[in-house]
């Protein structure tokens, strides 16, 4: 077992484990389970409630539940002509690789998610036939779950059969678990990644500064040939203010990321408190343009069921 599997399998699980770990009280577990891997834990202020990073992963006792706020903002299932393969875009599809994340966090879109018919790894010959047989698909996103909850021999597998469709140039991997278990870049997956003949774009997902450890740093270094792009999710009590979210840029192009997307909180029950205004959001992404260089300030979007991202600004909030 290499050190990622075995870091991966020392988590926090559960109310009574954080109030012990963190030093805190009145966590409560629900419907989406409590899961914080040791590496993450690490870096979270003992004995703070309102710990950025803590925020993110404990759920909010308190949740006034609001009309607007589903099971399932985005409705992806419906987008799934194959199991385990989404196509919403002409020119690309999202494959979910895994149900599996090495962290749970308590504002993600897909903790509903019914994955137990989108497994694209046990349906990939319909996958790879539906993908041959669309040949304005150039681009195929690893998702899940994590897609680096997979193994290197898995991942490797996988990508050796994307790079046979022959008009698939571009493979992109959205993931997490980078960030919070650095351990999980592995030698064998900066080297998979490196020599595939596919041009290789990571996102990795990072909300916040702290979440940017040394390890960290160290390893995502090590890829060549790799595009590192991030994404965040502006959140509440989190991430919405100015000073946080320029720290987060220039720390992310310390690190040989660029920041690219920041979204517009997914409607999720049990997400209410992370919500932020669009006029609030807008003022932020504004201030953020003036402080930092264009190429450090990430595009402020929001994902519309079944319709391209929404480019937010002024004038489209006036519209
Ligand atoms: S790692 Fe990504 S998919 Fe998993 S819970 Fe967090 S936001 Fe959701």
């Amino acid at each position: 077992m290499s050190d990622w599997q075995h870091n991966s399998r020392h988590t926090l699980k559960g109310a009574d484990q954080c109030h012990d770990f963190f030093q805190i009280s009145g966590v409560e577990d629900n419907h989406f389970p409590i899961k914080i891997p040791l590496e993450f834990a690490n870096l979270i202020d003992k004995n703070n409630p309102n710990d950025p990073l803590l925020k993110q992963v404990i759920p909010f006792k308190n949740t006034q539940s609001q009309s607007e706020f589903s099971s399932s903002p985005l409705e992806d299932e419906q987008y799934a002509p194959v199991a385990g393969l989404i196509h919403k875009y002409p020119n690309r599809v999202l494959l979910i690789t895994s149900r599996v994340c090495a962290i749970h966090c308590q504002y993600c879109f897909r903790q509903n998610f019914d994955y137990s018919g989108h497994d694209a790894m046990s349906n990939w010959l319909a996958i790879e036939d539906y993908i041959r047989t669309h040949t304005r698909i150039n681009e195929v996103i690893l998702s899940g779950g994590d897609p680096l909850s997979l193994n290197d021999e898995k991942l490797e597998k996988l990508i050796k059969n994307i790079e046979n469709i022959k008009h698939v140039k571009l493979l992109r991997i959205h993931s997490r678990s980078v960030v919070v278990t650095p351990s999980r870049i592995t030698h064998k997956l900066v080297e998979l990644l490196a020599k595939t003949a596919l041009k290789v774009v990571l996102v990795t997902h990072i909300n916040h500064e702290n979440e940017i450890s040394t390890a960290f740093v160290k390893n995502i270094g090590n890829f060549v040939n790799v595009t590192l792009l991030n994404q965040s999710v502006l959140l509440k009590g989190v991430n919405d203010d100015l000073s946080t979210l320029k720290q987060l840029s220039l720390k992310l192009f310390d690190a040989g990321i660029l920041p690219y997307y920041l979204h517009m909180l997914d409607k999720v029950s049990g997400a209410e408190h992370f919500l932020i205004s669009d006029e609030r959001a807008i003022e932020l992404h504004q201030q953020l343009q003036k402080k930092l260089s264009g190429y450090l300030v990430p595009k402020l979007v929001r994902d519309e069921n079944g319709e391209s991202k929404t480019w937010m600004s002024l004038e489209a909030f006036a519209n």
